[in-house]
């Protein structure tokens, strides 16, 4: 059933005051303050979308029955409001993220949220928590985390009959607050993060439960991020734990095609358009780490970087591998990295004009 219900709102218990929330807001971090309210809508089989609220931000209180803690049936989705420089606030491409949840519902077996009621129940959150959402400038923004669980309450392998909506938000600092760093990369040669056929391409915990392992590992080895290969032959490159991979080769850049083991991301498609704009050949291909290496090390291979909704975009400095490691571009943030930075920030934040639509005003 594809209904949408109007959401309901329940008056806040006890928001911060201005004070504490400024003082957060002063110093963000990342996913460690959460704002005032959330949005809750149900499903339920038959009856299809229903009670979608918006209430304090609470706790949930759950069955210890309840199937996603033993299944996990769940995803989710990670977006951001931008406070513009005339003060009022606009999300990023929200509708594709909607389109995003329902590809990854329809793979986790879930019934499809409409794109309008996601989008609708991300603007009902920001208008009402719109204080938290930073000033213009610095980088900063509000985090949205809509996501969904399953909501039966049972042992047994199937899909559940009753499913939780959520949205949260939480104010996100500038990712690089004392400015662009390169992040050092492990590559994961024999655990992998997703196979074909599987769920990698979907947005749901288990993906990223599959990736602590190697991540803590790449800590281990003085790593920020792990990027992960194929999981047939072990070399072609397909992504970090929670961003995609940009190659650059002086005015071309290329990105890992989507094969079905890797998350389309948002930021990797607007580059893939945006670079076009700026005056660069963008193209989806195919690249193996001994491609990576060689053509670093030969020079035409001239920057790397990492991109998603969290860092917009992260050069890539060293490399380690089980091989040896090597680094990328004497370890600088390069040219072609920062010019699309900046160019896609500036859309998001509203200093730029947005000429392909991407902008959703509040
Ligand atoms: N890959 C993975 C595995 C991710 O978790 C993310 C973050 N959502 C990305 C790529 C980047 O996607 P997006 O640009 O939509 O944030």
């Amino acid at each position: 059933m594809t209904t949408t219900p109007t959401i309901e709102l329940k008056p806040s218990s006890a928001p911060l005051s201005d004070a504490e929330r400024e003082a957060i807001l002063a110093n963000p971090g990342f996913g460690r303050h959460f704002t005032d309210h959330m949005v809750t809508i149900k499903w339920t089989e038959g009856r299809g979308w229903h009670d979608a609220e918006l209430t304090p931000y609470a706790p949930l209180s759950m069955d210890p029955a309840n199937m996603t803690l033993h299944y996990a049936q769940e995803i989710f989705e990670g977006l951001k409001a931008y406070r513009r420089p005339d003060g009022t606030v606009s999300l990023f491409r929200p509708e594709s993220n909607a389109e995003r949840f329902q590809l990854s519902a329809r793979r986790l077996a879930m019934p499809e949220l409409p794109v309008e009621t996601f989008v609708a129940a991300c603007d009902a959150l920001v208008r009402q928590d719109i204080d938290w959402v930073p000033e213009h400038g610095g980088e900063s923004s509000l985090y949205l985390r809509p996501f969904m669980i399953a909501n039966e309450v049972g042992l047994g392998v199937k899909p559940a009959n009753e499913y939780l909506f959520i949205v949260i938000a939480s104010p996100a600092g500038a990712y690089f607050p004392g400015g662009v760093r390169p992040v050092s990369i492990w590559l994961s040669e024999d655990r992998v993060r997703a196979v074909p056929g599987g769920i990698g391409f979907a947005k749901t915990g288990g993906n990223y439960a599959a990736s602590l392992l190697a991540q803590a590992e790449a800590a281990e080895k003085g790593c920020d991020q792990v990027a992960y290969l194929d999981a047939v032959e072990h070399k072609w490159v397909e992504e970090l734990g929670g961003m995609n991979l940009y190659f650059v080769y002086g005015d071309r850049i290329v990105t890992p095609e989507l094969t079905g083991s890797l998350l389309a991301g948002i930021t990797r498609d607007s580059l893939l358009r945006l670079a076009e704009d700026l005056g660069y050949t963008a193209e989806e291909g195919r690249l193996t780490i001994d491609d990576w290496r060689r053509d670093s090390e030969n020079g035409t291979l001239t920057e790397v970087f990492a991109c998603g909704t969290a860092a917009v975009i992260t050069p890539v400095g060293l490399v380690k591998s089980r091989d040896g490691e090597w680094t990328q571009s004497d370890g600088k943030p390069g040219e072609v990295t920062l010019r699309l930075r900046k160019a896609l920030l500036d859309i998001q934040t509203g200093a730029a004009e947005d000429v392909h639509g991407w902008t959703h005003h509040l």
